[in-house]
């Protein structure tokens, strides 16, 4: 049976700490494949602070075309509607039927979920197995996690997967670039040259779609 990790995420920009997190979780969790998907149009955040997905879409594409295991999915930026995961993981239960889905997330995330926070919680709980990483700032063990759990039931498909810690953030290299401080190594050069050409995250940033290269 095929093992699929699926990891969504805003990816505004991605960075390091998305790759370690699903590179980490395809090796401990022995997945075939991970499956990014870019979210088109986030419920909770304003659209207006979003850089437009295409972007976002493109730099998630470069920072991943070295690795075999990886691909990226247009399936949230190319829905209209808010991006809800439980849809998403419904949809992909019906593309790749037959297939493990293992949802990826941080630390943040899964407390979240786990509080209920996020569209039908509960029922996105039951839908597949989740690996929860740990992430600097956050407090992430089993025990916090059924102190949380909004199902009522046990929780017997959360894992929780240690990784190498790494203090990025999307927000943290917004700011780095608005106020002129480096990001070298914090994402893969190809996003960074990216971020530099088409004049993202800049105070004057123009924030249009891409159009051509
Ligand atoms: P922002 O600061 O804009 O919220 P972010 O860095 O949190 O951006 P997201 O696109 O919101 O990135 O996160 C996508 C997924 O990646 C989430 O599940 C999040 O918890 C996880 N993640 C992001 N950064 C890290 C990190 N440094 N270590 C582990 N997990 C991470
Ligand atoms: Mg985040």
């Amino acid at each position: 049976m095929t093992r699929l990790g699926v990891m969504g995420g805003t990816f505004d920009p991605i960075h390091h700490g998305h790759l370690v997190t699903a590179e980490e979780a395809r090796v401990q969790f022995d997945l075939d494949r991970v499956l990014f998907i870019p979210s088109g149009h986030p419920p909770h955040k304003d659209p207006a602070d979003i850089t437009p997905s295409e972007h976002r879409y493109l730099m998630t594409f470069l920072a991943t075309v070295s690795n075999p295991h990886i691909s990226v999915s247009r399936l949230e930026i190319d829905r209209s509607g808010p991006s809800y995961t439980i849809d998403t993981i419904r949809l992909l239960a019906a593309e790749f039927a037959g297939a493990e889905l293992f949802y990826i997330t941080g630390a943040d995330a899964i407390m979240q979920i786990m509080r209920g926070e996020w569209e039908r919680s509960p029922e996105l709980l039951e839908m597949c197995e989740f690996i929860a990483a740990t992430r600097p700032g956050f407090v992430l063990d089993l025990d916090v996690l059924r102190r949380h759990n909004c199902t009522g039931r046990p929780l017997v498909n959360v894992h929780v997967m240690a990784i190498p810690a790494l203090a990025i953030s999307s927000t943290e290299i917004r700011a780095r670039v608005r106020t002129h401080r480096p990001i070298k190594y914090l994402v893969p050069e190809a996003v960074e040259a990216y971020i530099v050409k088409h004049g993202l995250y800049r105070e004057d940033s123009w924030r249009r779609e891409p159009s051509g290269g």
